[in-house]
């Protein structure tokens, strides 16, 4: 089953990427698999899946520590400072970094790791009440001040758009957050290179892959419906 869903969002991928004129090794998926057991995960490295995105960091360290083998772990949820630490050597992109006061706790914890952490800029580019992430008119200042911090990494932008039922209703939101990467990127920060752009979910993935997205993060599409209750 999660073989075959696989396949499906893998030929939708390329399918966006043909229209786009896109080559499809720009297009990074990551399987989010939030709430899903090991087992699933288990299955789907079988099939040559080696990103996963996980929105807790608790559960991220629970597949981290069990998993038979190492993948790439992509934290995508909100992050508090007080969980930076069990994190920092365990995730290979940090996705969801939205304040200097988070930057800093990462700095802080890479710091005493020894090692380098990448991390995206989360941008509420929708402006909605209930997500987290900046304002995108707070982006460039924020990249600025983060770039100074020797263990920190910025690669890129994410958001995480409106749900709706035409995907077509966040195309001009995907086009913003590209617009926004194009302009900090023409800016040469040292320490930020701006080559990843992490949007598009399973309802509009195809949409932010035409908009220029290089990792599009799917987990329903994948694994299934998620059931919170368990
Ligand atoms: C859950 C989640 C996803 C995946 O959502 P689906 O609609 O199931 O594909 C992607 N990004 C983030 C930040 C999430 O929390």
């Amino acid at each position: 089953m999660l073989r075959e869903n696989l396949q499906k969002v893998k030929d939708r991928i390329e399918k966006a990427c043909v229209k786009a004129g896109r080559n499809i090794d720009e297009v990074t998926l990551i399987a989010v698999s939030k709430t899903k057991p090991l087992s699933d995960i288990e299955e789907l490295i079988l099939c040559g899946t080696k990103e996963f995105g996980e929105n807790k960091v608790q559960e991220l360290v629970d597949k981290y520590e069990n998993v038979s083998t190492p993948v790439n772990w992509h934290l995508i949820g909100h992050l508090q400072t007080n969980k930076v630490k069990y994190i920092v050597d365990k995730v290979s992109l940090i996705h969801s970094v939205d304040s200097l006061k988070l930057a800093k706790e990462i700095q802080k914890e890479a710091a005493k790791k020894n090692v380098i952490v990448n991390i995206l800029v989360q941008v509420n580019v929708a402006n909605e009440d209930t997500k987290f992430g900046l304002d995108t008119s707070e982006v460039l200042h924020l990249v600025n001040e983060i770039s100074i911090l020797p263990n920190i990494r910025i690669k890129g932008l994410m958001t995480i758009a409106p749900y709706v039922e035409n995907p077509e209703d966040n195309r001009p939101y995907f086009k913003e957050l590209k617009q926004l990467l194009l302009d900090i990127k023409s800016k040469n920060i040292d320490n930020v290179d701006m080559s990843i752009l992490s949007m598009g979910m399973t309802n509009d993935y195809e949409v932010a892959i035409e908009e220029g997205a290089t990792m599009v993060r799917v987990g329903t599409g994948i694994f299934g419906e998620r059931n919170y209750n368990i």
